[in-house]
C-alpha cells in the first residue's frame, strides 16, 4: 500500500468547503465529556482549514446508535467544546446530511465551522451507503480525513465519500501514515516489535507480517503460553489456544527460517485462579515458564523476561508495541506490562505504540512525552501491522 498521501496542505482550501472527518467518539458520563484528548488531537488541522479561511464543515461517529436517534450520542456536547477551544461559535446541524445541513453549508462563510451530528445515526454510515456518501459529498468541494480511529472501517464518511470528492489527509492522519508507514516499510534496524494481549487467534496476521520485517519479535502476555505449549512444555492452567499450536510451531519455523530472534518469555508470574474481581489482591508466585505447575496459570512475564524484553527495546532503532504483557488491570500482575513502557520510554529508538491498551498503560504512566508516537488507533493500529490497506487512507489522493 502506498502511504504517501495527500494532505490538507497539498490542496487550495481558501474559500472552499471542506468536509473533515474527526474522531470525536469521546467518553461522557451524564451528559458531560470526561476526556476531550480525541477534540484536541484534531484541533491542529481544523485550525489549520480555519486559518486558510476555508469553510470547515467537521463529522464524525459517537458510541453505536445503529442508526437510532439517540439523544445522549449526539454531538452537541462536542461542538461546544470546539467552540471553546477554538475560540469561536461553532455551528450545529440538526441532521447530518439532510436539509438542516445543507442550509447552514449553504450559509457559511469562510472561516466558519460546522458541525454535523452523529454519522452512525444514519444506517447507512456502516454500509458504507452510496447515497449517505453523496449526501454528504454534496455539502463540500473537499474530503479531509482526519479519523485514524476509524481508518479501518470503509464507512460513508471514513471512505465512501472520497468516491465523489478530492480527498486528502489532515494532519493527524498524515502523522500515523508516515510515523508507522515508514517503520514498516523502510525501519532503521535493529527493528524490535513487542506484541502481547489475551489471544494468539487475535494477533495471526500482524505475528505473519511482522515476521517478514522484524530481526527481533518478542511475545508477551496470554499468547506466549499457547507458544510454550507448541513447544512441548506444560503450561498449567494458563491460557492456551489449542487450535492454534499447529500455528504457533510454524511461525516459529518462519522465524528461524528468516533469521528472525523469536524472544518468549523465560519465567512468569503464577497464580492459581484468575484474579476476580480483575484487580482483586491475588498471591502471585514466579516461576520459569519450563516449570509451571499443573495447577497454576501464568498471568504476566515474570522479572528475567523482563530485563530481556526490555535490553531488547533499548538496544533497537525502532520498536514497534502493542499488547499488554500480562493482566496489566491487577497491580500485581501489572510489572510486565509496567517493565516494557518503562524499556521503551528510556530508549533512544524510535518507538511506536498501538492504540488500545498499552497506549492507555504509557499514559497512565506518564510516558506519553518520551515515546515517540502513541497511535490514536487500536483496531487501525492493528491493521496497519498486519500490513492490510485501511480504506480511510486508501481512499486519499497519492502524492
Ligand atoms: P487484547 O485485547 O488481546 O489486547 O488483550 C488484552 C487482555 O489480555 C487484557 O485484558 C489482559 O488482562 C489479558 N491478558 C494478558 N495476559 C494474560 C494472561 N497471561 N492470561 C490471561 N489474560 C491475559
Amino acid at each position: 500500500m502506498n502511504y504517501n498521501k495527500k494532505s490538507i496542505e497539498d490542496i487550495e482550501v481558501a474559500g472552499k468547503r471542506v468536509l473533515c472527518r474527526c474522531d470525536f467518539n469521546v467518553p461522557t458520563k451524564e451528559g458531560k465529556i470526561t476526556s476531550d484528548k480525541r477534540i484536541k488531537a484534531a484541533m491542529p488541522t481544523i485550525e489549520y482549514l480555519v486559518n486558510k479561511g476555508a469553510k470547515v464543515i467537521l463529522c464524525s461517529h459517537m458510541g453505536k446508535p445503529k442508526g437510532e436517534w439517540k439523544p445522549e450520542l449526539s454531538l452537541k456536547v462536542v461542538a461546544e467544546r470546539i467552540s471553546e477551544l477554538l475560540g469561536k461559535e461553532v455551528i450545529m446541524a440538526n441532521d447530518v446530511a439532510g436539509e438542516d445541513s445543507k442550509a447552514k453549508a449553504a450559509a457559511m462563510q469562510n472561516g466558519d465551522v460546522m458541525l454535523l451530528e452523529n454519522t452512525r445515526y444514519i444506517k447507512g454510515e456502516t454500509k458504507n451507503d452510496p447515497e449517505l456518501s453523496k449526501a454528504l459529498a454534496d455539502l463540500a468541494d473537499i474530503f479531509v480525513n482526519d479519523a485514524f480511529g476509524t481508518a479501518h472501517r470503509a464507512h460513508s464518511s471514513t471512505a465512501g465519500v472520497a468516491d465523489y470528492l478530492p480527498a486528502v489527509s489532515g494532519y493527524l492522519v498524515q502523522k500515523e501514515v508516515s510515523i508507522m508507514g515508514k517503520a514498516l516499510a523502510n525501519p532503521e534496524r535493529p527493528f524490535v516489535a513487542i506484541l502481547g494481549g489475551a489471544k494468539v487467534s487475535d494477533k495471526l496476521n500482524v505475528i505473519n507480517n511482522l515476521l517478514e520485517k522484524v530481526d527481533t519479535l518478542i511475545i508477551g502476555g496470554g499468547m506466549a503460553y499457547t507458544f510454550m505449549a507448541a513447544q512441548g512444555y506444560s503450561v498449567g492452567k494458563s491460557l492456551v489456544d489449542n487450535e492454534k499450536l499447529d500455528y504457533c510451531k510454524e511461525m516459529m519455523a518462519k522465524a528461524q527460517a528468516k533469521g528472525v530472534n523469536l524472544l518468549l518469555p523465560v519465567d512468569t508470574a503464577i497464580a492459581e485462579s484468575f484474579p476476580s474481581p480483575i484487580d482483586a489482591e491475588i498471591p502471585v508466585a514466579y516461576c520459569d515458564c519450563t516449570e509451571i505447575p499443573a495447577d497454576q496459570m501464568g498471568l504476566d512475564i515474570g522479572p528475567k523476561a523482563c530485563e530481556a524484553f526490555a535490553a531488547a527495546a533499548k538496544s533497537a532503532k525502532t520498536v514497534v508495541w502493542n499488547g499488554p504483557m500480562g493482566v496489566f488491570e491487577n497491580p500485581t500482575l501489572a510489572k510486565g506490562t509496567i517493565a516494557v513502557a518503562q524499556a521503551l520510554a528510556d530508549s533512544d529508538a524510535v518507538t511506536i505504540v498501538g492504540g488500545g491498551d498499552s497506549a492507555a498503560a504509557c499514559e497512565q504512566l506518564g510516558f506519553a512525552d518520551k515515546i515517540t508516537h502513541i497511535s490514536t488507533g487500536g483496531g487501525a493500529s492493528l491493521e496497519f501491522l498486519e500490513g492490510l490497506e485501511l480504506p480511510g487512507i486508501a481512499c486519499l489522493q497519492d502524492k
